[in-house]
């Protein structure tokens, strides 16, 4: 079934603010109450939307709030990050009811990934009694170059065998649903824009370091791509042209500086006592604060750069590092106080994301939903 322009933007506004009244949904579409009236009985009656709770606006009478209707569709939610293989099914309110995670390494030994990668996802499904005709729409976010039409993983810098896999062709082999494929940092945005802080906000950027970095850049809300779909490679500018050369190629790539395990790289080779570089921190152990200032100086001149050029209003920084090396975020945060420009600082707020290491799988999964409904629209 398809909607019209007036009914689909309806049907997002329910779906991003979750619980909504149809006299919000008229001041934010600047449609009519009675329009409003009419095209909320057709998406109810169809099944999109339902009618939930009853709360008092000010004065005026009660209002019935509408959500989007849970069981409506199930989305299938894969995130590939340098580390983990995460998947994660959702019903249409974005809960999770199934998830699942393998090491990327798992898939090394293999020469056809995409593949490979079906099967375990075909595995995952089995195992929880879901079969291929119940997903409604497949989200798939990759710590990696996309090509433009999004179908392709064009290369995954920190993994080998990544080149060139038609990932939507192969998925469509076992799937009828509508596939889609982004860079994770882009999936990570799209999580912070509908399920998380940034549902108000049009100018943002999404950070996630963890065995890579990626990043997803949110302008006058609209997704930043560039003109070959790899904008945003914020893991691979160059931070400090000393420190070696990187597996894209390039030499001293912020990579190389400020990922998990360049953290415990660097604290082995400065001799450092304890098993890991977490450990000693907790036991203030003086190189492993060094090295968190030193690392998180070159983040947040990486990070000033992008607010100077971009001026966004909040920076949304996640994964492990930062939950277990506080001070880290905060040399990050400092830092950018101090470089960026101060009238592109006025206003910017730099912030934890909102779902940690699960940012990827939400994203997936949101991005799943918001181009499932985008496509009912006539
Ligand atoms: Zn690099």
């Amino acid at each position: 079934m398809k909607f019209t322009a007036s009914e689909s933007l309806i049907l997002k506004l329910v779906n991003i603010h979750k619980e909504i009244s149809r006299k919000s949904l008229s001041e934010l579409s600047h449609l009519s109450q009675a329009s409003i009236t009419k095209i909320t009985k057709r998406l109810i009656d169809e099944h999109y939307i339902s009618e939930g709770h009853r709360v008092s606006q000010g004065m005026g009478r009660k209002e019935v709030l509408l959500s989007p209707n849970p069981g409506k569709f199930t989305f299938l939610g894969i995130d590939i990050g340098g580390y983990l293989v995460r998947m994660a099914l959702s019903n249409n309110n974005m809960e999770l009811t199934y998830k699942d995670e393998f090491y990327m390494s798992e898939l090394n030994e293999h020469d056809n990934k995409g593949e490979m990668l079906l099967e375990k996802v075909t595995q995952f499904l089995e195992s929880n009694q879901i079969t291929p005709d119940m997903i409604s729409a497949i989200g798939i976010g990759v710590t990696g170059l996309v090509d433009a039409k999004q179908r392709e993983i064009l290369n995954i810098p920190n993994a080998d065998g990544w080149d060139h896999i038609r990932l939507v062709d192969i998925f469509s082999q076992n799937f009828g649903c509508p596939i889609y494929l982004d860079e994770g940092g882009r999936t990570m945005a799209i999580a912070e824009k509908v399920l998380g802080k940034a549902i108000d906000i049009t100018d943002f950027i999404v950070v996630q370091v963890g065995f890579g970095i990626v990043a997803g850049m949110m302008i006058n809300d609209q997704l930043l791509r560039g003109s070959s779909n790899v904008s945003s490679l914020l893991g691979h500018i160059t931070a400090d042209e000393n420190a070696g050369r990187c597996l894209c190629g390039n030499y001293g790539c912020l990579e190389n500086i400020i990922t998990f395990p360049m953290l415990e790289l660097e604290y082995t080779k400065r001799n450092g006592r304890y098993a890991s570089i977490v450990e000693a921190y907790e036991q203030n152990d003086k190189i492993a604060i060094d090295i968190c200032i030193d690392t998180g100086k070159s983040l947040g001149i990486a990070l000033s750069n992008v607010v100077n050029l971009f001026n966004p209003s909040s920076i949304y920084l996640g994964g492990p590092i930062f939950d277990g090396l506080p001070i880290l975020f905060e040399e990050t945060k400092r830092t950018i106080t101090l470089r960026a420009n101060r009238f592109a600082t006025l206003v910017l707020s730099l912030e934890k994301n909102s779902f940690g290491t699960e940012q990827g799988i939400m994203g997936a999964l949101a991005f799943a939903k918001m181009n499932f409904i985008e496509e009912l629209t006539e």
